[in-house]
């Protein structure tokens, strides 16, 4: 069953398309990946997700809800929460006020004790630093702290931004990682991602975009397999 549903979503800059109609579906199980090269349209995608770009026509249902017209912060309600690319976590503040900023809804207040077992579980690193200012993290660590802001949110879908922009092969096989076993730990995953390959091993299903269109679905398995794509996006 899908938690995200797209429907031939159409919207742009000014007078330019960018999103011709897309339509897919989020799986309410597993890791479900947008991939597609710079300038695709996947950063477009996820700003109509989140609510910070309009749709011109196309519905976006979550969770059964018409979300098209809502406010972000409705959306974040809902339980869809991002980790933005660049990661985009607040430097001037420690790595504990970061963490707080993330669970600033109602129920995520509620069960921020919870929160902040889930991620310590999964980044020690973290809380072994809950005074150290944030912008003097590693990018890895940074990344991390991202990923887990994201979770005291207590969202029902995360959706990742080119979690493996900026870092070395072992921290993205290691955030890769992360991702895989959240979702094995029942949160659904929505991976945006230029890296096909990496994001393909770890991806039950997956959607390719080009020049604002679905050029090619299927399930991870099939994709890795296929010659088209390996040729076009992994060099192979
Ligand atoms: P990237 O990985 O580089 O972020 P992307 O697949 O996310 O690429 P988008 O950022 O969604 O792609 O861009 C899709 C198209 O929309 C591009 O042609 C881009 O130049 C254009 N575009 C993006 N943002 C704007 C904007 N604010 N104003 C005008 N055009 C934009």
């Amino acid at each position: 069953m899908a938690i995200l549903e797209i429907e031939e979503l159409r919207t742009g800059y000014g007078e330019i398309e960018v999103l011709w109609s897309v339509s897919l579906q989020v799986e309410d199980k597993g890791i479900t990946a947008l991939l597609g090269s710079n300038g695709a349209g996947k950063t477009t995608m996820l700003n109509c997700i989140t609510g910070l770009q309009k749709a011109w026509s196309g519905k976006i249902r979550f969770a059964g809800n018409d979300i098209t017209k809502i406010k972000t912060s409705e959306r974040v309600n809902l339980g869809i929460s991002m980790i933005p690319e660049g990661r985009g976590i607040f430097a001037e503040m420690t790595v504990l006020e970061n963490l707080m900023m993330g669970a600033y809804t109602k129920k995520a207040r509620e069960k921020m004790m919870d929160s902040f077992e889930q991620v310590y579980e999964l980044f020690p690193v973290l809380k072994e630093r809950p005074n150290q200012r944030a912008g003097t993290l590693s990018g890895g660590e940074q990344q991390m702290l991202a990923t887990a802001r994201a979770l005291m949110s207590r969202p029902k879908l995360l959706i990742c931004d080119e979690i493996s922009t900026g870092l070395s092969p072992r921290l993205t096989m290691l955030m890769m990682g992360t991702l895989a076993k959240l979702a094995e730990e029942n949160l659904p995953v929505f991976l945006i991602e230029q890296h096909v390959k990496k994001a393909l091993d770890i991806s039950d299903k997956a959607y390719v975009m080009e020049n604002g269109k679905i050029i090619m679905e299927g399930n991870g398995e099939e994709l890795r397999k296929n010659e088209k794509l390996r040729k076009a996006y992994m060099g192979i």
